[in-house]
């Protein structure tokens, strides 16, 4: 079980409530204060490929498309 699928099992055990409070005793990710875990894009969530560079915290897939209009320019392109 990932990360990503947390709030989705939460959604499920809203109405077993036995089970929601083993779930969140249990099984529930921890809070990070730092490390792979703790990052996050911030426009799709998505957890791997992370870029914190320049404060911009998006994963590469974002950045890849939002790039260009935040200024950034490919080298070695004649385009
Ligand atoms: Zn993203």
């Amino acid at each position: 079980m990932t990360a990503k699928s947390y709030k989705k099992i939460m959604k499920q055990l809203v109405r077993k409530k036995a089970k929601l409070k083993r779930f969140l005793k249990f099984c529930k990710p921890k809070n990070r204060k730092y490390g792979r875990g703790r990052k996050r894009c911030i426009r799709c969530g998505r957890a791997g490929a992370h870029i914190s560079k320049y404060g911009l915290h998006l994963c590469r897939q974002c950045f890849r498309e939002v790039a260009r209009e935040l200024g950034f320019k490919k080298y070695g392109h004649e385009v």
